[in-house]
């Protein structure tokens, strides 16, 4: 097991309960195990005992509850989430990468480096995922939540059970998030090195936390063509998939790293620049992501474009002579500017899709953080609170999915900081 091992007051995170023992009944307080108020070992979150003493026996090496005939826990895990251990039927043990991530599996049950539980594993291979952020106790895995998995250990009958799973249509030697960037941009095999980079650069952060997929699965994909009237994408109104134009797409990817998430270029007005932002598929994308969201986000952005237009046209009106829709500013006022690029000024769908794409790198999602605090909460609740602002029969595939994606070290409270 981690080094993680020695017990310290402070930092022991275990379960809180009752363990019963020959009908006894022993007070199990964070992990600690007393009797008649006498501290007789430790229990963790995946039902190891340690420090073990009195009516446990004397043993000071880890060893799974199991090896105490009749020992039974019931209460809560660390997370708060009902706990009973041993979990139902004994499963396999041994080891098993999911998305490249090692844990340990006894009697069946998935644990972490740390000792947390992080599902149950059963002799056919299937996994239960235990899911404290949204208090779902077992999650079987299906198809379209499942991460690539590698089982390698034995059954509870003492039979070798080795497995390997991989998701349909997914490249095997890549962790979640790549494979499903793969997966959306259908001519990925035909770009080039700088262009792969910016694919990931503007998608990393939708698809480590499933919108990506569930945007796929409900919209559409991503692909290279020809888009008319110079615009650098488009999405099908109908069809939900993306088109990027194929020289406006390295025209994007230069001034990306060129100059950053922002360009300010001239227009035809003297003295008036447009800012732009570089990101053009985290744009297309924005425009699927938009057709996602409940009718009362899609609201509440309508609003928030309305009260900034009005602003825009307070403070800066553009000039009689300019027959285009964007947000024009003079130098000086770059960093003073309404909307988070000049293209966001046109529509309440420009707006959002502008705004997403802003999100998607870390420059640009702190600048909007400042500037436009109320979208950039709406978009950290598409990832971390996706029940709040998702249609509705979205929201059960995506916290199945994420539950998924956390056990996979892809989707984390750090992620926004990257
Ligand atoms: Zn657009």
């Amino acid at each position: 097991m981690s080094a993680k091992t020695s017990v310290e007051k402070s930092t022991l995170r275990g379960p809180s309960g009752f363990l019963e023992l020959a009908g006894q009944m022993l007070v199990v307080d964070f992990g600690r195990i007393y009797h008649d108020g006498a501290p007789v070992g430790v229990l963790y979150d995946d039902g190891y005992l340690q420090h073990t003493s009195g009516v446990l026996g004397s043993s000071g090496t880890l060893r799974p509850i199991e090896s105490i005939n009749g020992c039974l826990f019931r209460g809560i895990d660390s997370t708060g989430l009902e706990l009973v251990l041993p979990t139902g039927e004994r499963g396999p043990s041994g080891s098993m990468k999911f998305n490249g991530v090692l844990f340990h599996v006894v009697n069946g049950r998935i644990a972490a480096p740390d000792h947390g539980l992080v599902g149950e594993l059963d002799d056919e291979g299937t996994i239960f995922l235990r899911d404290p952020r949204n208090k779902v106790s077992r999650r079987k895995l299906d198809e379209s939540t499942q991460l690539s998995t590698i089982i390698d250990g034995k059954k509870s009958t003492g039979d070798v059970l080795k497995m390997e799973y991989h998701r349909p249509l997914y490249r095997k030697d890549k962790i979640y998030s790549e494979a499903e960037m793969i997966r959306y941009f259908m001519d990925f095999d035909q770009l080039n090195g700088t262009q792969k980079k910016y694919l990931f650069e503007n998608l990393r952060l939708w698809a480590a936390t499933g919108l990506l997929q569930v945007v796929r699965k409900s919209e559409g994909n991503c692909a290279l063509g020809n888009v008319k009237h110079g615009a650098a994408g488009q999405t099908g109104v109908r069809t939900g998939n993306v088109t990027l134009d194929k020289e406006e797409f390295d025209r994007d990817i230069e001034y990306y790293y060129e100059h950053g998430c922002f360009a300010a270029v001239t227009t035809r007005i003297k003295e008036c620049l447009e800012v732009r932002l570089n990101l053009v598929v985290a744009h297309e994308f924005g425009h699927q992501l938009e057709f996602v969201l409940s009718q009362a986000t899609q609201d509440k952005i309508k609003d928030l474009y309305r009260e900034q237009k009005k602003r825009c046209d307070k403070i800066h009106p553009l000039p009689h002579e300019y027959g285009g829709a964007a947000e024009l500013v003079s130098r000086h006022q770059i960093e003073k500017r309404v909307f988070v690029s000049g293209y966001a000024r046109s529509t309440h769908h420009e707006y959002w899709a502008e705004c997403a794409a802003a999100f998607s790198v870390k420059p640009s999602r702190e600048y909007l953080k400042k500037q436009d605090p109320a979208v950039y909460d709406i978009l950290c609740k598409i990832v971390y609170e996706p029940e709040t602002v998702l249609r509705p029969v979205l929201v059960e595939p995506i916290m199945a999915l994420q539950a998924s994606l956390r056990a996979g070290g892809e989707l984390h409270e750090n992620l926004l900081n990257e």
